[in-house]
């Protein structure tokens, strides 16, 4: 029984508004719905190969130590981030993913009546960080579904606090060249922070592309986020780090809450940069996938974005939650991304070989479908 809300008065005014991050819906939870045996989810970025066994093994060894606080301070993440980053340790925070690292910036930084900047449809995470602490949210059309960097530059006014960008770009994929980023960086005024999420960093792999460590020495207003969520399939344990000059990644480790991120994460994430061919296989599994789906997608002349990351949105054009709840009968999850305003979009996480195909085949069972009712209908 649901009752009628009583503490509206009481509430902080920007938080009614704030339209909560809607995550993929979990294997389990549709297995139970529709009795499936076999379901493959594409929908929340997750890694197809799951994580280092190294990872695995120092999250099984430290089951004894369950009752221990993690270290606070994650002395040795720090330290070895530090060294596979080639920055000192005073230059690192690590956060209960990166997400809570994002989320603070905006908490340091802004509140009523400041501004932060992000683009259309970038990742949910900084509409929500800035409603938060009742900034205003400065939304910039996109451009090529990606960031129009003079576009956000021509939109920094007085009030601006903070600017979030994504490279490459979550939910559309895109990537932010190495010119129009270092034209965008020099224009910035000095005291506006810039986060630069990397969280896709390690699955790009053209040629010369944008690494936000190359730029923290000539801008101190530059913090560049990472995450062990992705290429490193740690997603459950949540664990991410932020990189910036010392200054501002001591505001950071001031506001932090003690304990944020816990023992299994730390030892779990320092196991896994301990093994870079496990990163390889997963980058070059992605790459096969993402040939895969979009020769697919040609074949079917259905159009895409262009992704550097580890999924691709996909036209399906104006039916696209319908198809999106036929593939959940056929027990497939991806990510309908109508609440970012691609409505005629699907967001498919690459998956294994074999989970690319489950979707392959469903998607094309499901339009072949469609195509036989549009024709009885005429
Ligand atoms: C997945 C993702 C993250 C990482 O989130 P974690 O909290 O580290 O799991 C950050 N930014 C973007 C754009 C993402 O898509």
């Amino acid at each position: 029984m649901s009752r009628s809300p009583k503490f509206t008065q009481q509430l902080q005014p920007q938080i009614s508004g704030i339209n909560p991050y809607v995550p993929g819906k979990p294997i389990s939870e549709l297995k139970r719905e529709l009795n499936l045996v076999r379901v493959s989810k594409l929908a929340s970025n997750e890694n197809p190969l799951g994580a280092s066994q190294k990872a695995k093994t120092a999250v099984q060894e430290l089951i004894i130590d369950i009752a221990s606080y993690p270290d606070g301070s994650a002395f040795e993440l720090k330290k070895a981030l530090a060294s596979f980053l080639a920055v000192s340790d005073k230059q690192v925070s690590v956060g209960n993913g990166s997400n809570e690292l994002l989320e603070l910036v905006a908490r340091i930084f802004a509140g009523k009546g400041d501004e932060i900047i992000f683009s259309q449809y970038a990742f949910a995470v900084y509409p929500i960080s800035a409603q938060v602490v009742g900034a205003t949210s400065v939304c910039v059309p996109a451009l090529n579904w990606g960031h129009d960097l003079e576009a956000m530059l021509a939109a920094i006014t007085e009030k601006t606090k903070v600017i979030y960008i994504a490279n490459p770009n979550n939910p559309t994929g895109t990537l932010i060249s190495v010119s129009e980023w270092e034209a965008f960086i020099s224009q910035v005024p000095e005291h506006i922070i810039v986060v630069l999420d990397e969280a896709y960093f390690e699955f790009v792999q053209t040629g010369k592309t944008v690494n936000g460590l190359d730029y923290l020495a000539e801008y101190d207003n530059l913090l560049v986020s990472r995450t062990f969520s992705k290429a490193y399939g740690l997603a459950s344990l949540r664990v991410g780090y932020m990189v910036g000059g010392e200054e501002l990644i001591g505001y950071i480790e001031k506001v932090r809450m003690p304990f944020n991120v816990n023992q299994f994460a730390q030892v779990a994430a320092i196991a896994a940069l301990n093994d870079p061919q496990f990163v390889k296989t997963v980058v070059s599994n992605n790459q096969a996938g993402m040939a895969q789906l979009t020769s697919f997608c040609q074949g079917l002349k259905l159009s895409f974005i262009p992704s550097y990351g580890n999924f691709v949105c996909i036209q399906v054009g104006p039916k696209a939650l319908e198809i999106n709840q036929a593939l959940l009968a056929l027990g497939v999850i991806v990510r309908p991304v109508s609440n970012y305003g691609l409505d005629e979009y699907l967001r498919v996480s690459i998956g294994s070989p074999k989970e690319n195909q489950h979707f392959m085949d469903a998607l094309t069972s499901i339009l072949s479908q469609n195509q036989a009712g549009n024709n009885a209908n005429h």
